[in-house]
């Protein structure tokens, strides 16, 4: 009978201790690197880079939902049928809808706090998507226009935001 002499091996980093009195503590790096796609809904992202706000739409004429979509879908809700896209003219002007200020942001989250979170009502959406604003201080009904980190883009939904705007 043949003995099987593979062991199993500990294929991590030993941890390094902090502090040994009045208990041990010890510094244990955890790190994890999400691969994450963006699928058929790439050319939002890819818009924001450029400065476009891109949107969907469902080309279904007997849909009962020809509004856009922000964030986008890349099949319709109602219908499941293959979105369109349509890119939205620039500026792009929206209402404050509803907001909130973010005093603990959640793991993950990349911006500062405290920042102020918004609900922003756009022309022709179905939606009312949330984002941030850059700067100033929210009111319901506050006008604010969409802007776009071209430079530096974070490659995530944080690429687009609001700032106050005056007609
Ligand atoms: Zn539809």
């Amino acid at each position: 009978m043949a003995t099987n002499k593979k062991e199993i091996k500990f294929i991590g980093q030993v941890t390094k201790i902090k502090q040994t009195k009045p208990q041990t503590v010890i510094e244990w790096p955890r790190t994890l690197t999400h691969v994450h796609t963006f699928g058929l809904l790439s050319p939002f992202f890819q818009g924001l880079k450029e400065g476009k706000l891109k949107a969907t739409f469902c080309p279904n004429k007997n849909c009962p939902e020809n509004l856009l979509w922000i964030p986008p879908r890349a099949h319709c809700p109602d219908c499941h049928t293959e979105m369109k896209w349509k890119i939205l003219r620039n500026p792009v002007i929206g209402t404050i809808y509803a907001y909130t200020e973010v005093a603990y942001a959640g793991a993950g989250i990349e911006l500062s706090t405290p920042y102020w979170q918004v609900d922003v009502e756009s022309p022709g959406l179905a939606t009312i998507p949330k984002s941030y604003l850059l700067h100033g201080t929210p009111t319901i009904g506050m006008k604010v226009k969409a802007e776009f980190r071209t430079k530096n883009p974070t490659n995530t939904v944080l690429d687009y935001y609001w700032v106050p705007y005056k007609e």
